[in-house]
């Protein structure tokens, strides 16, 4: 290997080190800029891209629930169906049956995906569902369902609310400003299914729900997935936008869907290929901080600085060569994360990758060590800006600091923080970098997966009217 070609990819690689670097400062910078921003969009409607989504969800569970409850859970690929029997205190989650179905890509985004065709798939996955359960779970009783809809809606009520715009892999223009509730009743209605859509609700309010469900100190929730968002409790009186009709019934609380993915900040250290994937993407401009976390993107990222360096040297190949190189999203973040924990003597597990997902053969050994440095440059600055987030939210409820006592929950879900090891490990590091090893010892962050499925159920059963 000519050692000039070396040195090109390492100039690329040491440039993508220093663009991507996340130092401590910066980090201080980042959760500060963050609970800025959480601060103007609580002032007034509109004043932040941090949206600050009131969700109407003033009480959190107690475990007291109880009945059936149907769910639906649509935001990543796969689309889920479930039915739970909440058992009250004791037996707690007596049943639990769940279908998974993966959503057709035409449905998601380009000329065929109407909001008519989504939600009639949405419907006709529930409808069979339901008919396949067979006997009637619940007599003639009127079946009450939660929907866990992981999207910015603009909420009108804890059963209603407008689609704000899409995000990560949808984009189905009619649906934008439309009631999402109405839309999937409509769709709904054309299969005669007895149920009424009891709670709207994002999937971290779910996952606040689910863990508050099992702990009574969880005071937020993050998603850390193909998309990432957080949701906390705010107390009503910090909220001045809160208008007469949102104000708590029965308590002076309120979960805030903060859609942090939508948090930029001249603080972000983002570098050309960020800015690149940006202006490709389906909402470019937005989600800018969700582009520099989720698992959506990591994969991407990567790619990117791949073609790079085979457009500096020949270490990968010829791009023009018959690699896939140049084929957007083919390299996913589970693939990013095998390779990153390959620890096989000759990285078999990165050749492997480099094979079979970009047609990449032949590496060397040290160029394999290349590709999983950059593996870890790109989802180490995930998993720290991950961790100023938290410490962002825990700044804002007045939690984490030196002195405060009690403990603090932060309830997560999300394949990137579920199954990505280095990650979890790296953003929890991160996490005790930034609060101290004494306040972080109070801070939990606690995996619970499932949630925003479970969560719809059980606001669901908070708002039933059964
Ligand atoms: C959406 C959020 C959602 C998050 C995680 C983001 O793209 O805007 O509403 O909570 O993904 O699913
Ligand atoms: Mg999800």
């Amino acid at each position: 290997m000519s050692s000039a070609a070396v040195e090109a990819a390492r100039r690329v690689v040491s440039g993508l080190r220093e663009a991507c670097a996340t130092p401590a400062t910066r980090l201080a910078d980042v959760a500060a800029a963050l609970a800025g921003e959480m601060e103007a969009g609580l002032a007034v409607e509109g004043g932040s891209r941090v949206k600050m989504i009131v969700s109407y969800v003033d009480s959190l569970p107690d475990g007291g629930e109880e009945g059936s409850f149907y769910a639906l859970d649509l935001g990543g690929t796969n689309f889920r169906v479930l039915r739970v029997r909440l058992a009250g205190k004791e037996a707690r989650v007596a049943e639990r049956v769940a279908r998974e179905v993966p959503i057709p890509p035409r449905l998601m985004s380009g000329g065929d995906a109407t909001s008519e065709r989504l939600f009639g798939f949405v419907a006709s996955a529930l409808a069979e569902f339901v008919a396949d359960e067979g006997h009637d779970a619940d007599g003639e009783r009127q079946r009450e369902l939660g929907f866990t809809f992981s999207f910015p809606v603009r909420q009108t009520s804890i059963a209603s609310g407008t689609l704000i715009r899409w995000t990560k892999a949808f984009s189905v223009d009619d649906a934008v400003g439309e009631d999402v509730v109405a839309a999937l009743q409509t769709a709904m209605s054309k299969h005669n299914l007895h149920m009424r859509m009891s709670a709207l609700i994002n999937d971290t309010v779910g996952t606040l729900a689910a863990g508050s469900y099992y702990d009574d100190d969880v005071v937020a929730a993050v998603i850390l997935g193909t998309g990432t968002n957080a949701a906390y409790v705010e107390s009503a009186d910090a909220i001045a936008k809160l208008e007469p009709s949102q104000l708590p019934k029965s308590s002076n609380i309120m979960v805030i869907n903060t859609e942090w993915g939508g948090f930029d900040s001249p603080c972000l250290p983002t570098t050309e290929y960020d800015r690149a994937l940006d202006k490709e993407s389906l909402n470019p401009g937005e989600q800018t901080y969700e582009k520099l976390i989720s698992g959506l993107y990591l994969g991407e990222i990567v790619r990117r600085v791949l073609l790079k360096i085979s457009s500096r040297c020949s270490l990968l190949g010829d791009v023009g060569g018959g690699t896939e190189l140049r084929t957007r999203f083919v390299l996913t973040t589970p693939d990013v994360s095998s390779m990153h924990h390959d620890e096989t003597p000759d990285l078999t597990v990165v050749a492997k990758t480099l094979a079979d997902r970009l047609n990449i053969r032949g590496t060397s050994l040290e160029t394999r060590r290349m590709v999983v440095e950059i593996c870890d440059i790109v989802a180490t600055r995930s998993a720290r800006l991950a961790a100023a987030g938290i410490v962002g939210i825990l700044r804002k409820i007045g939690r984490g600091g030196p002195g405060d006592e009690r403990r603090s929950v932060v309830a997560v879900d999300g394949g990137l923080f579920e199954h990505y090891a280095k990650f979890r490990r790296r953003m929890e590091s991160t996490l005790e970098e930034m609060l101290g090893e004494e306040a972080a010892a109070r801070v939990v962050v606690k995996l619970a997966s499932d949630g925003s499925g479970l969560g719809a159920a059980l606001v669901a059963a908070a708002h039933s009217q059964s």
